[in-house]
């Protein structure tokens, strides 16, 4: 698939100016690989329509690296959809906290009622699962096996006790919480094989019964374009709280996520990710971001196009050696830079093939930049020009003010005065390097 992007994207880094003819062949790549990773052509329309907007804005044409600040506005756009609305689960102030499950048939409820148990038990809470899907023969014994390997309470009715009423073993099953102290209720109820508006009667029904804290959509990842209808259709019948995606294991590209969160703008909340119990994570836009798009042949782009604009900075910085006005300021500013490139290691960590990039983020400590940042902010601006004039007592109230120890401000100006070395070297014609991080 993403070849075709790939090259998009290599022939607009070739180029300085963007025209627009060549934001529309971007556009147009990016369009298609959205539709290859199963998003919703309706969805797919509207990010399209942002992404064009935004690149022929301003923030492209200044931008010293053109072809990167798109691919920073589609990645951007697309975590702000997966992201704008991230969020945790919601606990009610008087227990039990009731969340409430629903999707269809096989898309990963019960197993991810298991899941949602052990983590909430290993986190010191003590759920009760509740079994009101009364509709397959079997689906109490699932939830039975699934409670027993989470290590939490079930709440079931009575095996042969006639054909149950799922309303009202909901409404038991939350007393019987109440009245032995569980402080979270999960509610297992039963799916159809596609929307059935008997189901979505029944999920309604439990919903006005129960008046969960959370109602979590539960939708197979693999769904494809389906997703959209049978998003909306839940949204329509029973309306939830959040999203979980599950089967995130598979090889779908994940497309439902971007489609789910965009028609019904609800947070996507958990990743569900295989069978087991502990396949279980926190729903991340950015990752989901780039499997989307495939974005690693484009972070290799981007990647080459910071190292040019690194190039640009370190002449940059040479030339301010050169006339000897290199400072804490500049130094600081370097800092930020690598700062931007750490925040991308999230993302690089699910990578593959980003060696050696991969590596170098994998030594880079992001607080440490913060703590020379805290350092550098507390210097008056003559300090920051001409760290020459640090004495004890001007060290000592830098530390006080930004919470750090002399000892730390004595080591960021012994870095400094490293960097300015090593940078003169680079004015002399060296290799341009950038000071005072080791690996990078
Ligand atoms: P329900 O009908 O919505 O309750 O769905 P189930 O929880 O019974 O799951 C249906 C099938 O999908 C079962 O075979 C599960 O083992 C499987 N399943 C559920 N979640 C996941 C997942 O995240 N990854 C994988 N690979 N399989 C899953
Ligand atoms: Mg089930």
């Amino acid at each position: 698939l993403s070849d075709r992007l790939t090259e998009t994207f290599r022939n607009l880094r070739t180029k300085g100016k963007l025209t627009a003819a060549d934001i529309d062949g971007t556009v147009r790549e990016i369009r298609r690989a959205l539709l290859d990773a199963d998003v919703a052509l309706p969805v797919v329309k509207d990010f399209t329509a942002k992404v064009r907007e935004r690149a022929l804005g301003d923030e492209v044409n200044k931008a010293l690296n053109p072809a990167q600040q798109v691919v920073q506005i589609v990645n951007e756009e697309l975590v702000a959809i997966l992201g704008g609305e991230q969020r945790r689960l919601e606990f009610a102030k008087n227990p039990p906290t009731v969340i409430m499950l629903a999707g269809l048939q096989g898309s990963g409820k019960t197993t991810f009622a298991g899941k949602l148990a052990k983590q909430l038990q290993s986190e010191g809470h003590t759920p009760l699962l509740v079994a009101a899907d009364l509709q397959r023969p079997n689906a109490v014994t699932q939830l039975t096996v699934v409670a027993e390997q989470a290590g939490a309470t079930i709440y079931a009715p009575e095996p042969g006790n006639g054909v149950g009423d799922p309303v009202r073993v909901s409404r038991d099953g939350v007393e019987h919480a109440r009245r032995q102290q569980h402080d979270i209720v999960i509610i297992d109820t039963a799916g159809r094989l596609g929307v059935d508006a008997e189901l979505m009667k029944q999920a309604a029904d439990i919903r006005a019964a129960v008046d969960p804290d959370e109602v979590l959509f539960v939708i197979d990842a693999m769904i494809g374009q389906d997703a959209v209808n049978t998003a909306k259709a839940f949204q329509d019948g029973v309306d939830f709280t959040g999203v979980v995606l599950s089967k995130l294991d598979g090889d779908a590209r994940g497309g439902a996520a971007l489609s789910v969160a965009s028609v019904t703008g609800r947070p996507i909340m958990f990743a569900s990710t295989g069978e087991g119990l502990d396949d279980l994570e926190p729903f991340h836009p950015d990752r989901m971001a780039s499997r989307i798009l495939d974005l690693g042949d484009i972070l290799t782009l981007i990647e080459q196009a910071q190292s040019a604009f690194d190039e640009a900075e370190a002449l940059k910085v040479a030339e301010k050696l050169a006339t000897e006005t290199f400072t804490l300021e500049d130094f600081l500013e370097q800092m930020q830079q690598l700062k931007k490139m750490g925040s991308m290691k999230k993302m690089l960590g699910m990578l593959p093939g980003m060696g050696q990039m991969k590596q170098q983020l994998e030594d880079f400590d992001e607080r440490e930049i913060d703590r020379t940042e805290a350092i550098i902010r507390s210097m008056t601006p003559g300090e920051r020009r001409n760290p020459k004039v640090l004495n004890g007592s001007r060290r000592l109230r830098i530390a006080r003010g930004s919470g750090m120890t002399v000892t730390d401000v004595n080591q960021l100006v012994q870095r400094f005065e490293q960097a300015a070395k090593m940078m003169k070297t680079v004015a002399r014609g060296g290799t341009p390097n950038i000071p005072g991080m080791g690996a990078m």
